[in-house]
């Protein structure tokens, strides 16, 4: 059996579609110019959707390694 893991969800630059690293400084933007470029959007009312930009799954991964949940437990 040698079944291939994907790696994790790689985020994308909101304004510009380019891989970022969650370890990146301007994440989850690419850089500091595509940061200010999709503040410019959301000041000039470009987005009117009320959910957040960030997907809960981008936020676990931002929230530390080895995050394993004990999901499943049944206590009679
Ligand atoms: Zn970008």
């Amino acid at each position: 059996m040698a079944a291939r893991k994907k790696q994790a969800k790689m985020p994308h630059c909101p304004t510009c579609g380019a891989l970022v690293r969650p370890k990146d400084e301007d994440f989850p933007f690419c850089s500091d110019r595509c940061r200010k470029i999709d503040l410019g959007k959301w000041a000039m009312g470009v987005y009117k959707i009320s959910s957040p930009v960030l997907d809960p799954e981008v936020l676990e991964d931002l929230g530390g390694s080895g995050g394993n949940r004990g999901e499943g437990r049944h206590e009679n």
